[in-house]
């Protein structure tokens, strides 16, 4: 038996052929699995669980299936879709998972996150995660007409890609000693993540203890998928 993990899909309307992706995956790969845990960026962007485009609600559609079939699939949210919520769980059945989030995976304690909490030296974009993930804003954003959050939604992203532009690689990957407090804090020698969009083993050495951090690969010019098992674990494109 296994267990998925996958990250930064960034379904959009405007890449329909990763959706068709995704939904093969669900209805093939995923099947197989014991359990699915999508760490974050499943979307582009999350207006609201009360605004799904129309294009997307097949992939709703594929993650209830997939669940009702009997694969529990957890979700933790990313920067980008941090607005899913309760009704999304009831349309899917997936779960949603808190960040960071400690799970046994067949004997071995696991930290998971989305990653972008371990990008310290952004300073900017951790202020700005600071102010939109408070209850306060969700509701008054939650408030507003989908209209207004759609041109909310434009403009963040404008103001993101413009942001991204002028940072150096360095800033946007994660800060070691970020990894090494995570690892530390929460007593565990294994962290998978995504975020980064750089897939990649890294083994390091943590107070004499040997730590095994897995980043995840975002789904933009392959799939990439994590399958681990009782004795072993494989980052690979989906279906291989
Ligand atoms: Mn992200």
């Amino acid at each position: 038996m296994s267990t998925l993990f996958i990250a930064d899909l960034h379904l959009s309307t405007e890449r329909p052929e990763i959706i068709a992706l995704f939904l093969r995956f669900l209805e093939q790969e995923a099947t197989q699995a014991e359990a699915l845990y999508i760490l974050g960026d499943l979307f582009e962007a999350w207006l609201g669980d009360d605004a799904v485009q129309p294009e997307l609600q097949e992939v709703l559609t594929g993650l209830k299936k997939l669940t009702e079939s009997g694969v529990p699939v957890f979700v933790m949210v990313g920067n980008r879709d941090f607005l899913l919520g309760e009704t999304f769980e009831k349309m899917t059945g997936c779960t949603l998972l808190d960040d960071p989030s400690v799970v046994d995976l067949y004997g071995t304690p696991t930290l998971l996150m989305h990653g972008d909490t371990l990008c310290t030296d952004d300073v900017d974009y951790q202020a700005f995660r600071q102010q939109v993930r408070t209850p306060q804003w969700r509701k008054a954003v939650l408030a507003k007409s989908i209209a207004e959050r759609l041109q909310m939604a434009r403009e963040a992203r404008a103001q993101s890609q413009a942001h991204t532009r002028e940072k150096s690689a360095e800033i946007m990957d994660v800060n070691a000693q970020a990894v090494e407090d995570a690892f530390r804090q929460h007593g565990v020698r294994r962290l998978i993540h995504g975020h980064t969009h750089r897939p990649a083993v890294h083994e390091l050495s943590v107070d004499g203890k040997n730590t095994t951090r897995i980043v995840l690969g975002d789904w933009y010019q392959q799939t990439s998928v994590l399958k681990v098992t009782a004795d072993d674990f494989s980052l690979t494109p989906a279906g291989q």
